[in-house]
């Protein structure tokens, strides 16, 4: 599982670099390395725009994962470099652009957005697994998330639109009940369709400022 994102518009991310004349650029070696967002070749090519529009750069790194504790390390290890620049630009995803400005005083800026938590299906083709909805059903649903998978979010499906194993928004969308129903019914379970899944709680969900928990010794 790795963290999907895309380069932001390169307009947006030079408005936030407006007032910010010296700037250092971090990368990640892992969720954007792979989705050739914000690895070696993508914070170097940055650093060429950024230098060709008249800012300076003061330093670059690739973290080997920008959202593990060992960004802080470092980035002390590139304290000058840091030191002389206004803002730092981070070419990670969000968990990584966190992290950074946990451990500077400075402006920090994402080059990136952060699109969903997935998978590869295929090389170079990603999907959406999870969207950390705090109360999952995977256990019900054969392993198969039905907030991400399902056009409409159902917990109880199909719905009266899937059509020979398809969703009815689109024909090259499989429906994801279609989907839970036929890994049921591969592991013997079927009878679980009986049981009506209730209505949620979505207290658990992203509402009511950030999630947090305590995990006891
Ligand atoms: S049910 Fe919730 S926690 Fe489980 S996979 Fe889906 S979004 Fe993620
Ligand atoms: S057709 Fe299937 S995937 Fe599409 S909305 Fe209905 S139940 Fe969900």
């Amino acid at each position: 599982m790795i963290s999907i994102t895309e380069q932001k518009p390169i307009e947006e991310t030079m408005k936030y670099l407006d007032k910010c004349e010296a700037v250092y650029i971090i990368g990640c070696g892992t969720c954007t390395t792979m989705l050739h967002t914000g690895g070696k070749t993508e914070v170097l090519a940055m650093k060429d725009t950024l230098e060709a529009a008249g800012k300076k750069v003061t330093g670059w790194m690739v973290v080997p994962t920008t959202c593990d504790e060992l960004t802080k390390d470092a980035m002390a290890e590139q304290a000058e470099e840091l030191k002389t620049a206004n803002c730092v630009l981070v070419m990670s995803c969000a968990f990584g652009v966190h992290m950074v400005n946990l451990h500077t005083d400075k402006p920090v800026y994402p080059a990136v957005n952060t699109l969903f938590i997935g998978q590869e299906e295929s090389p170079g083709q990603f999907i959406e697994a999870c969207m950390q909805c705090g109360s999952c059903v995977l256990g019900r649903t054969a392993g198969i998330c039905p907030l991400v998978r399902c056009a409409k979010g159902l917990f109880n499906g199909p719905c009266g639109g899937s059509v020979d194993g398809k969703c009815e928004v689109s024909p090259d969308i499989p429906c994801a009940w279609q989907q839970i129903v036929d890994r049921l019914a591969e592991q013997g379970r079927l009878n679980e369709m009986e049981e009506i899944e209730p209505p949620r709680d979505w207290g658990t969900s992203q509402s009511g400022g950030p999630r947090r928990l305590k995990v006891e010794d």
